[in-house]
């Protein structure tokens, strides 16, 4: 049994970005800069919006966060997005969600600049991505393919089970899986709270995706012999012989299902650590214009 190990992984893409950054700054042109607009006091919130700024600076990018009241309105937040879309020193930016909820969030992202959408979720890059045109991907997907791809997973022809239809993670590494490219070319069933049968679903899978949001919930007896599990959820367990007093769990049973599966990633140290290496990817692909 393989572990896939995205910590390595993601530093290795980030060691990537951190030459080519270094390239730019060289060749006297300007370092690629990130925001990001945080509106209201959410810790979790406030902790992703922190490691992204400490991951810029670590590869050489500079960034800017737009700290906004919980009480800042919509037209207010739409006003922020207007400035960073004309912002000539901002390559790339992100609206943190969730947002308050008296703020329309597809307004808010339907109004970014989609050659600044650097999150992937404005509907044309989604679009492009499902035309297998030129896009920005979302980072949770993207990372998931980076994954499998630098793993060497063969995925042509294999029967791929996602678990979860988000349209942040489950809906576009659908997309990403049936394209026709590698990795993908992939069949793929997408799987969601009305399913039937899900469990002999589950069992038929090459390669499982689960993002379904509910902790250690795919065991060892769901899943096929030698299957590739990716395991995407993250949930705090409270555990008060850890120093933070909790530890992570994902979506997997990692300790049952591990003894099964041909690769599987780990929570934490899997999928997580990919999503902002792919955020920084794309924030210099943003600076280079490779995509618009
Ligand atoms: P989400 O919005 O919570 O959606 C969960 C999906 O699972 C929905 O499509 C839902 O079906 C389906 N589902 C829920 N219970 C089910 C059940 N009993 N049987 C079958 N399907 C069921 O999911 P998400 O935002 O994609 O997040 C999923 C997990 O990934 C969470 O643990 C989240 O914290 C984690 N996550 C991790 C990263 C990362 O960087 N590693 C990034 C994003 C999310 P319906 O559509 O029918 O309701």
């Amino acid at each position: 049994m393989k572990i896939i190990d995205g910590k390595e992984i993601a530093n290795q893409i980030k060691e990537e970005i951190k030459k080519d950054v270094a390239a730019l700054i060289d060749a006297d042109k300007k370092a690629p800069h990130l925001a990001a607009v945080l509106v209201g006091e959410d810790p979790a919130s406030q902790t992703y919006v922190n490691s992204k700024e400490k991951a810029c600076k670590r590869i050489g990018m500079t960034s800017s966060v737009y700290r906004l009241p919980e009480a800042t309105t919509e037209e207010e937040l739409l006003e922020t997005v207007d400035f960073l879309n004309k912002d000539e020193e901002v390559d790339g930016f992100i609206v943190q969600l969730p947002l308050p909820q008296h703020i329309d969030e597809d307004k808010v992202i339907q109004r970014i600049n989609p050659a600044k959408d650097v999150d992937g979720f404005h509907p044309v890059n989604l679009g492009r991505m499902m035309l297998g045109q030129p896009a920005f991907l979302p980072a949770t997907p993207h990372g998931i393919m980076q994954l499998l791809e630098r793993s060497d997973i063969d995925t042509e022809g294999k029967h791929c089970v996602v678990l979860g239809r988000s349209n942040i993670v489950g809906t576009p590494v659908s997309v990403l899986m049936s394209r026709k490219a590698k990795p993908g070319n992939a069949t793929v069933t997408l799987c969601h709270s009305r399913t039937n049968n899900l469990e002999e679903v589950i069992k038929t899978a090459d390669i499982l995706i689960a993002a379904i949001g509910k902790q250690e919930f795919v065991k060892a007896d769901m899943v096929k012999e030698n299957a590739v599990v990716i395991d995407v959820g993250i949930h705090r367990v409270e555990d008060q012989s850890r120093k933070k007093g909790y530890r992570l769990t994902g979506d997997v049973d990692f300790e049952e299902v591990s003894k099964k599966a041909s690769a599987i990633t780990p929570v934490p140290g899997g999928v997580g650590p990919m999503t902002i290496a792919m955020l920084l990817l794309n924030t210099y692909k943003a600076s280079q214009n490779e995509i618009y």
